[in-house]
C-alpha cells in the first residue's frame, strides 16, 4: 500500500534546526565574537567559523527568540500527529549535543519539573510532547464525532542506556528487558510495560513519572542522562470497517513516537574510562557484527551510537542506498526505530544547537548530520 500523503522523499524525512539562547555561562566564557550560528530566514543558517562560513538549507530553522508554541505550530509535528491517527506510523526525535536544549524542547523548560509550575508558565513553556498530546486528543474528540468507532490509544515509555533498556512506567520492571522481532515484522521490547489510556491527564503523568525516573536513575549512576534515549510510543489503534461484512473488521493501528536522544557529543576513545569504556565497548560489539564494511572503518567513524544511527539516517535519505542495506540491527535503538526510519514511515528530525563559539564544533557537526539527514 502505497500511503497517499506522501509524494517525496522531502516529505518523509523532515529536519528542522532549533538554536538555543546563549546562556550566561556562554556568555561569560566566550569573548568577543560569540556566536557562530546566524539565522538568516525561517529556512537557512549560517554557520560562521571565522575561517570558513557554510550556508545550510533545512524545512524551518527556529532562531534563539523562537517560542515554544512557535515550534510546535512550526515544526510540522501535527502532521505527524493526523497521519499517526490515519495508521501511519511517525517518529518525532531531538539531536544534538548534551545542553543543546533537545529536552527543552520535547518535555519543557526545566524537563520534568515543568509540570509542577503554575499554571501560566506551564502552558507557555510545555514543550512539543505534551503539545502535540494536547493536540492529539483534540484531534481524537473531533474525529470520534464522526465517526461510531472509538479509538484506543496504548502507551509505553522505554529508555536504552548501554544497550540496556530501561521500563520509565515501571522501573522496577528487570533491566533486562530485550528486543525481539525483525525487519519484516517490526520489532517490540519484550515485557515492556504497555497501558491503554482514556484522558490526557493520564498520559501527562506517565509523560512526566517517566521524566522522573529517568532523572532520578541518571543521578543514581552518576548522570548517565546524557548518554541515554528515551522513547515514547503512543499507539492509536481503531476498529474499522472496510465493508458492510461485519466479519471484515480490521484494527487500523497508527504510531507515535517521541526519542530524546543521547548528546550527540563524541566520546573521545583515548579519555574513556569505566562506565564509558564499556560503552564504547559495547559499541564496538555492535560494529563487529557487521559483515559489508570495513570493521576497522567503522570503528572509527562510528564511535558512539549517534554517529551510528547518522549512518542509518544517511542511508536512508540517499534513494539509492535505501534498497540496499541499512544497518539496523546494529543496536537496539535503530532496531527500534527500523519502522519508523525505513519503509513508510515519516520522520521529522530536530537538531538543537548552541550559537556559541564554544560549542562551535559540536555544532558544525549537528548542522552536517542534520543537513545530510534530509
Ligand atoms: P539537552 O536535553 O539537549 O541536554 P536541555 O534541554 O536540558 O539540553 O537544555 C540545557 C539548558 O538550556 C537547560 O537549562 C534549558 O532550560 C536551557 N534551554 C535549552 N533550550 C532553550 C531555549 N530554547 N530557551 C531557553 N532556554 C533553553
Ligand atoms: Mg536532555
Amino acid at each position: 500500500e502505497v500511503p497517499r500523503y506522501i509524494s517525496s522523499d522531502k516529505d518523509r524525512v523532515r529536519v528542522v534546526v532549533r538554536v538555543r539562547p546563549m546562556s550566561e555561562r556562554e556568555y561569560d566564557e566566550s569573548r568577543k565574537p560569540q556566536k557562530v550560528l546566524h539565522c538568516v530566514n525561517e529556512n537557512s543558517i549560517i554557520f560562521d567559523g571565522g575561517q570558513h562560513s557554510r550556508r545550510f538549507t533545512f524545512d524551518s530553522v527556529f532562531n534563539e527568540a523562537s517560542t515554544q508554541d512557535e515550534v510546535f505550530q512550526y515544526c510540522g509535528i501535527k502532521r505527524l500527529v493526523d497521519m499517526a491517527i490515519e495508521g501511519y506510523i511517525t517518529t518525532c526525535f531531538a539531536y544534538g549535543q548534551t545542553g543543546s536544549g533537545k529536552t527543552h524542547t520535547m518535555i519543557g523548560a526545566h524537563g520534568a519539573s515543568i509540570f509542577r509550575m503554575d499554571e501560566q508558565y506551564r502552558v507557555e513553556h510545555l514543550g512539543i510532547v505534551p503539545r502535540s498530546i494536547n493536540y492529539l486528543f483534540q484531534r481524537l474528540r473531533d474525529k470520534t464525532l464522526q465517526s461510531s468507532s472509538p479509538y484506543y490509544i496504548r502507551v509505553s515509555y522505554c529508555e536504552i542506556y548501554n544497550e540496556q533498556i530501561r521500563d520509565l512506567i515501571r522501573p522496577a520492571n528487570p533491566d533486562t528487558l530485550q528486543v525481539r522481532g525483525s525487519i519484516e515484522d517490526g520489532f517490540y521490547v519484550e515485557n515492556l510495560y504497555q497501558t491503554y489510556i482514556e484522558t490526557i491527564d493520564e498520559l501527562l503523568t506517565i509523560l512526566e513519572e517517566g521524566e522522573l525516573n529517568r532523572a532520578m536513575a541518571s543521578h543514581k549512576l552518576n548522570d548517565t542522562s546524557s548518554r541515554s534515549h528515551a522513547l515514547l510510543s503512543i499507539q492509536i489503534e481503531q476498529d474499522v470497517q472496510e465493508s458492510d461484512d461485519p466479519n471484515e473488521q480490521m484494527t487500523r493501528q497508527g504510531k507515535l513516537i517521541f526519542v530524546d536522544l543521547a548528546g550527540s557529543e563524541k566520546v573521545k576513545l583515548s579519555h574513556s574510562k569505566g562506565k564509558q569504556l564499556v560503552e564504547t565497548n559495547n559499541i564496538n560489539k555492535s560494529l563487529l557484527t557487521l559483515g559489508n564494511y570495513s570493521k576497522l572503518v567503522l570503528f572509527f567513524i562510528h564511535i558512539t551510537y549517534m554517529d551510528f544511527l547518522g549512518t542509518c539516517i544517511s542511508a536512508l535519505s540517499d534513494p539509492s542506498k535505501r534498497s540496499g542495506h541499512i544497518p539496523y540491527r546494529e543496536s537496539k535503538l535503530t532496531r527500534l526505530l527500523a519502522e519508523s526510519l525505513g519503509g513508510h514511515g515519516i520522520t521529522l528530525m530536530i537538531a538543537c544547537i548552541s550559537p556559541s563559539r564554544l560549542c562551535e564544533n559540536e555544532s558544525m557537526n549537528t548542522l552536517r548530520y542534520a543537513n545530510r539527514a534530509k
